[in-house]
């Protein structure tokens, strides 16, 4: 069975599949399924984990700049025939302090991408990375000095008990005025109801991804139209090159798995 990120793979559609072999996640994310009851009933559970890296690396980048500079509401303004010159100034990212959460695959290339505008970098995560994350010149520091030294806040943890609404109303308190928060991992990280009781002191949040999708609940549609937030729907690996990757590398894994099955 081959699926992507919306539909729920739980014990009741595993169990309807009377000769399953493999899920294969046409993506990265398996928070969808439930993989540990899949591989106990001996079905393979595969995706294709390194192919959108770089398209999501690159779309963070994109973010980023896009709410350091306004350029939403500037686009905006000109397509309404309006000239909106002076009216939101913007910040440089160069010299900036970037705080990474979650430096795996595309963690580690968000690092690689920003060094090259000129940011610092912090990295928190489990696993210890430091090694990696001096090689760029950055430092591994835990939750909570990162928290209170970015400027710009990025998410790249996968969804698990342990990360869900990571960024709560506490952690929140201890963000910088003023600073950045992205988001191209998934939704759920962030506490959306306590992101938008902080909106006002922070400088933007550009987010890839809802706690729900497309957003429906009164709050979410509240931050969504917030001035300072900008949101794109999900297209992180939505490109024409990760698509092509995400196939190749899926049916590699899919032939892989068959053979074991
Ligand atoms: P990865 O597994 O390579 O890296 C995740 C990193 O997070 C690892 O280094 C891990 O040690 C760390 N981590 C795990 N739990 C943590 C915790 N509690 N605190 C701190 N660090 C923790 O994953 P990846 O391929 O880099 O993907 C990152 C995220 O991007 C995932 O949520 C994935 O679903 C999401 N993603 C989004 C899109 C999109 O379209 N926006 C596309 C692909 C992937």
């Amino acid at each position: 069975m081959i699926f992507r990120s919306r539909i729920k793979i739980d014990r009741e559609i595993i169990n309807k599949g009377l000769n399953l072999k493999v899920l294969a996640r046409y993506g990265i994310g398996l928070d969808n399924v439930d993989t540990d009851y899949a591989i106990n009933r001996g079905i393979a559970v595969i995706n294709a984990s390194t192919a959108s890296c770089i398209s999501v690396a690159e779309l963070t980048i994109g973010l980023m700049i896009a709410s350091a500079r306004n350029l939403y509401p500037h686009i905006d303004s000109v397509k309404k025939g309006e000239w909106s010159k002076g009216m939101y100034t913007g910040i440089e990212l160069h010299g900036k302090t970037l705080g990474i959460i979650g430096f795996g695959k595309i963690g580690s290339r968000v690092g690689v991408f920003a060094r090259a505008i000129g940011m610092k970098l912090l990295v928190h995560d489990v696993k210890d990375v430091s090694t990696e994350v001096e090689i760029l010149g950055g430092k591994q520091v835990d939750f909570e000095t990162l928290l209170e030294t970015s400027d710009v806040v990025s998410f790249h943890v996968p969804l698990t008990p342990q990360t869900y609404h990571m960024l709560n109303d506490d952690a929140l308190g201890l963000v910088k005025d003023g600073a950045i928060i992205i988001n191209t991992s998934r939704g759920e990280v962030i506490d959306s109801r306590a992101l938008l009781k902080h909106i006002d002191r922070l400088g933007g949040v550009a987010l890839d991804v809802l706690e729900e999708e497309p957003p429906k609940s009164p709050h979410l549609q509240d931050l969504v139209k917030h001035p300072k937030v900008i949101v794109t729907p999900h297209i992180g690996a939505e490109t024409v090159d990760a698509m092509n990757r995400i196939a190749d590398e899926l049916v590699d894994n899919i032939l892989e798995a068959i053979k074991w099955c």
